[in-house]
């Protein structure tokens, strides 16, 4: 196996170029170095975790630009990420053991493009984006349309992924990720499903809605028809029970060794409550009707 550590994005793209499927990028290698002792070695592999650029997380007017190489950890210890997108914050505390967190990294999270990746579907709900850089240029890319199945993404094989912008939500909205799994934060999740809520002015109605269920579909997804139901109504238990059925019909789980598809949906029937439930008496500071 071939080992090159680039000084910089453009060596990495032309490497990436020159070796194209046969190279592997590697970050904090909790998911590659587990694929080279139990799948594959790739012929080549590609460390990035030396690259100039593509750490820290930092305020950027309206968002926080997080680069691809902060870890896990760095983002549960945010004070301005827990404080402002609670969503993310979340994902990442119930992300596995302090040890994994340590190393992980959330661009590995997301270019393993696996649809139980803890960031996923709080990314989704945030409506963020990725910076995405080929040999040919550098383009924007929003996370609703970044995925395209189970380990692909529009990066191929020659991309990289080199910041992450996630714009920060509408004041007075509030934001849940809730996991099922066996074995809580140290297994991969069951069913992930990310809420957040905006109220009206009057805290009277639910003014916007975003929902995303991870670990259900080939890629992680939004809710939309879920989503139409609820906006512009306040929540009552019918609404609530009504919400969580469709919202299960959304999702297209499979059946595999931690869960049959039918639990998955009824998983995501109850998580979509709850999170609701959560996200609205937080958000209003009122019971459901
Ligand atoms: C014991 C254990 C527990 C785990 N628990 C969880 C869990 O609870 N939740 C969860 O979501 N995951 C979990 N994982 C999976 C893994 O830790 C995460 O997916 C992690 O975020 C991967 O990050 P990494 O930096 O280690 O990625 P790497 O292993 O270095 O890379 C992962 C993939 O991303 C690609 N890649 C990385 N960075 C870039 C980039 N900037 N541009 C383009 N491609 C890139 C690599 O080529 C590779 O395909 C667990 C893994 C282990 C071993």
């Amino acid at each position: 196996m071939q080992y090159f550590e680039p000084k910089s994005i453009d060596e990495a793209l032309s490497l990436l170029t020159k070796h194209g499927a046969e190279a592997k990028v590697i970050a904090g290698g909790t998911d590659v170095m587990v694929d080279i002792k139990y799948k594959e070695e790739p012929a080549c592999l590609i460390n990035i975790k030396k690259l100039p650029g593509l750490s820290g997380i930092q305020e950027n007017g309206g968002s926080l630009r997080v680069g691809p190489l902060a870890t896990i950890r760095e983002l549960e210890t945010n004070a301005i990420l827990r404080a402002k997108l609670p969503v993310l914050w979340e994902a990442s505390h119930q992300f596995a053991s302090l040890q994994v967190r340590n190393t992980a990294t959330i661009g590995g999270n997301i270019c393993r493009a696996s649809p139980s990746g803890e960031t996923l579907a709080p990314l989704l709900v945030l409506e963020a984006s990725a910076k995405c850089a080929f040999a040919e240029g550098e383009r924007k890319q929003p996370f609703l349309s970044f995925f395209e199945g189970p380990g692909k993404s529009v990066l191929g094989a020659k991309g990289l992924l080199t910041e992450i912008d996630v714009p920060y939500p509408p004041a007075g909205s509030k934001g849940v990720y809730l996991k099922h799994a066996v074995r809580g934060a140290m297994d991969i999740a069951m069913v992930g499903v990310a809420v957040l809520m905006t109220p009206d002015a009057g805290k009277s109605n639910i003014q916007d809605v975003r929902i995303g269920l991870g670990a259900v579909a080939p890629t992680p997804v939004r809710a939309p028809k879920t989503e139409t139901l609820l906006r512009g109504k306040p929540l009552t238990a019918a609404l609530l029970k009504e919400a969580g059925a469709l919202a299960a019909t959304e999702a297209s789980p499979i059946d595999d060794q931690r869960s049959s598809a039918e639990n998955r949906r009824w998983i995501v029937e109850a998580l979509t409550r709850r999170g609701l439930e959560q996200t609205w008496k937080a958000a209003t500071g009122k019971e459901i009707a």
